[in-house]
C-alpha cells in the first residue's frame, strides 16, 4: 500500500495578475527537485511556515508534466490488478476542477481524460500482444456525494431520490445500491459519458441551489482483463474534492452549515487515512466516512496520490494555510 502526497500551486489568472503573491516552492537544498511549499505566517509575515511533500509542482507545470509525473507511472499496476485512487484536495478557486477534469484543448486535458486514454492505449496493445486471448473490458461509475448522500451522475437529476443511493456489504466490499455502470470502448464513449453526467451534476446542485464545488464527485474507472476463465479486475479512481474552505468565515446561512459540516466530517476521515496509510497503520479508519469507506480507501494493495491544489494569493491566506495543515501531516511517509 502506498500513497504520495503532493502539492500543485497554480499560476495567476489573467484577472489576477496584479495580486499579491505569498505562496513560493522550494527544494531541501540548491538543485535538487521541489518538495516545499511557503507561505508568510499570517500573523508574523517576517516568520515563515514550510511544509514538505513528496513532490511540488509550481505555477509552470503543465498537464501533461503533472500526468507524467504522478499517474503514468501507476498505470502498469492498474493492469497488474492493482487499485490507483486519486484524489484533487484544496480549497474552491485553487484549481482542483483543471487537474482532474482540465480544460477542451488537447494541451489543457487534466488527469482524467488522459487516465482514460492511456487506459484505452494499454488495452489495445494487450488484446493485440495476446492475439485475443486476453479481453480488456472498460466500465465507468460517476457518483457524487453530496451532504454525506450519494447520487449517481450518469442519471439525469429527475430521477434521484431525496436520501440518495444506500449502501451495502457484500464480501467485505462497500457496494452502492443500483448506481449504473456504462461500458465504455474509447475515448469518444468516455467523452460523451463524462460530459452527460458533468451537466448532470450542475444541473442538479442549481435544482438544490448549491453549488458543485460542495460535492465530492467519484469517477471510478473499472479495468477487468479476461483471459480464457481467469479474471482479473482492478479499478482507477478519481476524484475532484469539495471545496477545503471554511464556510463559518462567512454568513452563509444554515443550509450551508449543514453542508460544511458534512465536507469537514469526510475531509477529516480523508485526512486521517492517508494519515495511518502513510504511518504504514494496520488500522485505517476508513469506515468512519461514506466516501472513503465506498472507496475501501487504504484496504489493499493501490496506490494513492493527494494533489493539494494551491492559488498563490494573499486573498486565500488562512484557507491555504489550513490545507497545508491537513495534508503536511500527510505527507510524512
Ligand atoms: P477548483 O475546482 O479547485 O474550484 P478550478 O479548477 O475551477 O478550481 O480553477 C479555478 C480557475 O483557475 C479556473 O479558471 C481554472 O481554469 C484556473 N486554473 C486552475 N489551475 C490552473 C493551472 N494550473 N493553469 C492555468 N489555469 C488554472
Ligand atoms: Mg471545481
Amino acid at each position: 500500500m502506498s500513497v504520495r502526497v503532493v502539492a500543485r500551486i497554480r499560476p495567476l489568472l489573467e484577472k489576477e495578475l496584479d495580486k499579491d503573491v505569498i505562496v513560493r516552492a522550494d527544494s531541501a537544498e540548491e538543485g535538487k527537485p521541489l518538495t516545499i511549499v511557503k507561505i508568510p505566517s499570517p500573523k508574523n509575515e517576517a516568520e515563515e511556515f514550510s511544509f514538505t511533500f513528496n513532490s511540488v509542482y509550481d505555477q509552470s507545470t503543465t498537464q501533461e508534466e503533472l500526468f507524467t509525473a504522478e499517474v503514468a507511472p501507476h498505470m502498469k499496476a492498474l493492469f497488474q490488478g492493482l487499485d490507483v485512487t486519486l484524489f484533487a484536495y484544496g480549497v474552491t478557486g485553487t484549481g482542483k476542477t483543471h487537474t482532474m477534469r482540465g480544460g477542451l484543448k488537447l494541451a489543457e486535458r487534466g488527469v482524467i481524460p488522459r487516465l482514460l486514454s492511456n487506459v484505452f492505449r494499454r488495452a489495445k496493445k494487450i488484446t493485440k500482444d495476446t492475439g485475443g486471448d486476453t479481453t480488456v473490458k472498460v466500465a465507468l461509475a460517476y457518483y457524487e456525494i453530496y451532504n454525506d448522500k450519494v447520487f449517481d451522475l450518469m442519471e439525469p437529476p429527475e430521477k434521484r431520490t431525496p436520501s440518495g443511493l444506500p449502501l451495502r456489504e457484500k464480501d467485505g466490499k462497500t457496494i452502492v445500491v443500483g448506481l449504473s455502470e456504462r461500458s465504455c470502448e474509447d475515448l469518444k464513449d468516455f467523452e460523451r459519458l463524462y460530459i452527460e453526467a458533468n451537466n448532470n451534476r450542475v444541473t442538479a446542485s442549481t435544482k438544490l441551489n448549491a453549488h458543485s464545488s460542495r460535492s465530492h464527485a467519484i469517477l471510478r474507472v473499472k479495468v477487468t482483463q479476461t483471459t480464457g476463465d481467469m479474471i482479473r479486475e482492478s479499478t482507477a479512481s478519481a476524484i475532484d474534492l469539495a471545496g477545503s474552505e471554511d464556510n463559518r468565515r462567512t454568513d452563509n446561512g444554515k443550509e450551508r452549515l449543514v453542508e460544511s459540516a458534512a465536507i469537514n466530517k469526510s475531509l477529516f476521515v480523508l485526512g486521517q487515512c492517508i494519515e495511518a496509510i502513510s504511518r504504514g497503520d494496520r488500522r485505517i479508519p476508513y469506515r468512519e466516512s461514506k466516501m472513503t469507506r465506498i472507496l475501501s480507501l487504504g484496504q489493499n494493495n493501490g496506490i494513492t496520490v493527494m494533489i493539494l491544489n494551491l492559488a498563490p494569493m494573499r486573498s486565500y491566506h488562512l484557507d491555504t494555510l489550513s490545507s497545508l495543515n491537513v495534508s503536511s501531516r500527510a505527507k510524512r511517509i
